[in-house]
């Protein structure tokens, strides 16, 4: 091959495209992306159907589901922002703040995109290590800021770990925080969570921390994440910097139709999220008692510590058609899915179990 005759800056030539939980074949369970396994309702699907003029653009800010998501959290409309995916936001956010020189700052291992949208930015990534049971140390987090501190990601429930943050520990970390730091308390799972101590987004933006934005997604708990919505509530001000940065008319008129769909359906959808955590707390007891180390699990996942056994471990689950995610070097997650994939998942893991 001759030389690229066009300049790539060096950071993003060496930062590798996000990569996705492997896809899984007919025969296996694919565990490996925290995606909802129950079909979509028929009332989204209809709403979907009936919503395209394929030919036209769609509403640019997504009005109507703005206005939907502002009148439950009693804000304006102004204080919600909606995207192609929450992961957007977090690009568009660390536009919108950081820039060469700055730190973009967060709890490692956490969301594989966090890096990477700090590279992007062309800011710098600041890792404080999560803590001995896989949750976010915020003393350290706190201590790690610096003047040139403009983001910090708070994940909660952490994804892939499991743990949450509880609401005494954020409200603690915030009054150590400058308030000219933005913080982003990214609750991708939050209708999972059932432990009453955690952070709660909608109670954080009721306070009126100026400087924190909170990420949701339509991904998880609503099932569409072959859609692409999702969104954040936080000062107008912010989000409109971050409208600014994005990719106009990226949420398309069948994620908005959808999205409004899932909240009129919200009690049966929030019922088979109640149906994943149950499974959930069941799977994490059963893969303790193999022997396993799991973390609090809070989200649509659980974590094996596997360490160095990674993808050992995870080649282990493949064999039996359990598609997982492995973290090279630190654990494996799996998903909540099929309820008939728990049994095998408890088998392999108990024979792939640390040896005491
Ligand atoms: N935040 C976290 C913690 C996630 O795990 C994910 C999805 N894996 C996202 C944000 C992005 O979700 P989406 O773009 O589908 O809304």
């Amino acid at each position: 091959m001759t030389d690229l005759p066009v300049r790539i800056r060096p950071e993003i030539a060496a930062l590798p495209a996000y990569t996705q939980g492997k896809q899984a074949g007919a025969e296996a369970f694919k565990l490996s992306s925290n995606e909802n396994p129950f079909a979509p309702l028929p009332s989204v699907v209809a709403a979907v159907q009936a919503a395209i003029a394929v030919n036209r653009y769609p509403d640019a800010s997504s009005p109507r589901l703005r206005a939907r998501l502002a009148e439950r959290f009693g804000v304006g409309d102004d204080a919600v922002h909606i995207a192609a995916g929450s992961v957007s936001i977090l690009f568009q956010l660390a536009q919108a703040t950081s820039g060469p020189g700055d730190e973009i700052l967060f709890s490692w291992r956490s969301f594989e995109a966090y890096p990477s949208l700090a590279t992007v930015a062309g800011a710098t990534a600041v890792t404080v290590a999560n803590d001995a049971a896989g949750g976010h140390d915020l003393d350290a987090m706190a201590a790690a800021v610096t003047e040139r501190t403009r983001m910090i990601i708070v994940c909660s429930p952490n994804n892939p770990t499991g743990p949450v943050v509880t609401q005494a520990d954020f409200d603690a970390f915030l009054g150590r925080v400058p308030n000219d730091v933005l913080v982003i308390l990214d609750e991708a799972y939050a209708e999972f969570v059932t432990d009453p101590d955690a952070v709660a987004g909608a109670d954080v933006i009721a306070a009126g921390h100026a400087n924190v934005v909170v990420l949701r997604t339509f991904s998880k708990a609503y099932g569409l994440a072959g859609l692409r919505v999702g969104y954040a509530v936080g000062d107008p001000r912010i989000l409109a910097a971050a409208r600014s940065t994005g990719i106009p008319l990226s949420v398309t008129a069948a994620a908005e139709e959808a999205a409004l769909a899932s909240l009129d359906a919200e009690e049966e959808l929030l019922e088979r999220v109640r149906t994943l955590a149950a499974h959930r707390d069941d799977l994490a007891a059963r893969l303790r008692a193999t022997g396993w180390d799991v973390p609090e699990a809070q989200g649509n996942f659980v974590w094996l510590p596997a360490g160095a056994r990674a993808l050992e471990v995870a080649a282990a689950f493949e064999e039996a058609g359990l598609i997982v995610r492995p973290f090279a070097g630190d654990g494996v997650r799996i998903s909540i899915g099929e309820h008939e994939a728990i049994e095998p998942i408890v088998r392999v893991a108990a024979s792939v179990a640390p040896r005491p």
